[in-house]
């Protein structure tokens, strides 16, 4: 049988089946899985292969195949081995709570959870939310940046979880898609959870809570079926959005409004910082590309290299 792992609990697997019926699954023996070394063989949202097992209670079964992850965001152990733990496969999209205040949401932020999105290859989607309780000042500063991060190539939308306004919007960019739901705590990720689907209204807050008061020390992530056809997968505890390493040179091709004009870029391997006729900062002068972008960019660059320091570029 295929199924679809929701949960797991470190060696049982929560495996819902193609035919809606829940199984709770083991892996048994050595498991071979493409790619990346992992302390779990099997991730909440990995596609599987089992086979069912005859129980006198319950149904249960035996994992035997783990199909081809789409993407996967991982954690780094902590412990010396430095052992990767592969926290949830196969997402659709992530979106991202942006507020101005309580909490301010900053753009350095912002985008280094956009450039490890992209890295993990996970589409990302700008919300900001409480647009009901912004000044005519603050509508503006939303608007600036909605339109900066559209010009990046990013979706972004003006929300209000609180009043259900384009609840709708996200609520349709959830149909047929397995979504995750992050931003610093206090932007409203549960009011927009409960926003959407208010018979999960307990789930996400009181697991996240749960979670959060160190009854587990083990992070567990979780899938949840909405009322209709989407689900999202709850990350408790983790903060951010993974680690990826990445080398200097790939950095830029994390910034999408970067990637696409580096083509033009005198040499091949421009870093976008020194170098004479480079596309990037032709863009740059001309207002193409936003410093703040180009400001995180740097910073980046910097903490994988600290020949570069981030003042000597600010405007
Ligand atoms: P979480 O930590 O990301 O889950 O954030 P919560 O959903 O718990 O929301 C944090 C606070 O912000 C709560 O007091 C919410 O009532 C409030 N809040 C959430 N969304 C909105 C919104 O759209 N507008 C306003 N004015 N407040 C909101
Ligand atoms: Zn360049």
């Amino acid at each position: 049988m295929q199924g679809t792992v929701y949960k797991s609990t470190g060696s049982w697997y929560h495996v819902k089946a193609n035919n809606g019926k829940f199984y709770e699954c083991r892996i048994k023996g050595k498991f071979r899985i493409q790619g990346i070394k992992s302390t779990n063989p099997v991730a909440v949202g990995d596609k599987v292969t089992f086979d069912p097992e005859e129980e006198v209670e319950g149904n249960t079964g035996v994992i035997k195949k783990i199909a081809e992850r789409e993407n996967y965001i991982i954690r780094k152990s902590v412990n010396l081995s430095k052992q990767t733990h592969i926290i949830a496969s196969n997402i659709d999209q992530v979106f991202l709570l942006i507020t101005l205040n309580n909490p301010p949401t900053l753009t350095t932020f912002i985008d280094r959870f956009l450039v490890t999105a992209e890295a993990y290859e996970i589409t990302a989607v700008l919300l900001f939310n409480k647009v009901d309780s912004y000044s005519i000042e603050e509508l503006a500063e939303v608007k600036y940046l909605a339109e900066m991060y559209r010009s990046a190539g990013y979706e972004c939308i003006g929300i209000s979880a609180k009043t259900g306004k384009n609840v709708d919007k996200v609520h349709d960019k959830m149909l047929g898609k397995t979504s995750m739901i992050s931003g610093h705590s206090g932007t409203g990720k549960s009011t927009l959870i409960n926003a959407i689907e208010p018979s999960l209204d307990l789930k996400t807050s009181e697991i996240s809570k749960q979670h959060s008061q160190g009854q587990h020390t083990t992070t567990f992530a979780e899938m949840f079926d909405l009322s209709f056809d989407a689900r999202i997968i709850d990350t408790p505890g983790i903060k951010g959005f993974g680690v990826v390493d990445m080398d200097r040179e790939e950095v830029g091709d994390y910034f999408p409004e970067f990637f696409e004009r580096k083509q033009d870029c005198k040499f091949h391997n421009c870093m976008h910082i020194e170098e004479p006729k480079c596309a990037i900062k032709d863009a740059l002068e001309d207002g193409e590309i936003a410093w703040s972008r180009y400001k995180s960019y740097l910073q980046i660059m910097e903490g994988e290299d600290e020949n570069y320091r981030v003042d000597q570029y600010q405007k």
